[in-house]
């Protein structure tokens, strides 16, 4: 058993990339995987393959979906807008960007990975902002994968910033050395630029502002 490799859904932002920067400065070797469903940002995926080679990661997998999964999420469909919020106050509930059950897919194939690989451990950063807006970000969802895993192997979901607000992990960014320009958040950005008004360019904002 290879004790202290691990993997890691890294998605090019700034939680997947400090958990990445705190593995990696733990000495785990970390397996990072990344996922391309017809998302609207999938210029992530660029930011994700820098970060995975920036922190020395030896595999980097990219897994395709089948976006026709996921059409009804504004994530994916180009026909549906995001929802923006010029005057800075977020939503509570679901919002158009969940994407259906994209993270108990996304969490199931990094399993079989985690079981193919021999690997115990599959680390995932959401954070406690998440779970506002996202049913599948809360520890009641993933407690329920981990018991599933448990009742035939040992692997399990580790999910260290669940309890971390969106400041707190930017705060650890910083003493991390974490660049936060080479990170993208926007749920839909003109090519690199973030548009500043959708929910994930919103929490972001607020959180650098705090932190
Ligand atoms: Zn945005």
């Amino acid at each position: 058993m290879e004790n202290n490799r691990v993997i890691l859904l890294l998605s090019g932002g700034i939680d997947s990339t400090t958990l990445l920067a705190k593995l990696s400065n733990e000495n785990y070797e970390v397996v990072t995987v990344s996922f391309h469903y017809g998302q609207k940002h999938e210029i992530e995926l660029n930011y994700a393959k820098k970060n995975a080679e920036k922190y020395g990661v030896k595999k980097h997998h990219i897994i395709e979906l089948d976006k026709t999964l996921f059409k009804s999420s504004a994530l994916v469909n180009r026909e549906v807008d995001i929802v923006t919020y010029e005057n800075n106050e977020l939503p509570e509930g679901q919002v158009n960007a969940y994407v259906p059950f994209r993270n108990l897919l996304f969490i199931s194939t990094a399993l079989s990975l985690a079981e193919t690989m021999n690997i115990n451990e599959v680390y995932l950063a959401f954070n406690s902002n998440d779970k506002a807006n996202f049913w599948d970000c809360r520890t009641e969802f993933i407690e329920r994968i981990n018991a599933i895993s448990s009742s035939n192997t040992s692997i399990q979901i580790k999910t260290p910033f669940i309890h971390l607000s969106k400041t707190e992990v930017v705060k650890l960014a910083g003493q991390l050395n974490v660049d936060l320009n080479n990170t993208i958040t926007c749920y839909q950005p003109n090519e690199a630029t973030e548009c500043g008004v959708c929910l994930s360019c919103i929490t972001k904002q607020k959180a650098i502002e705090n932190a």
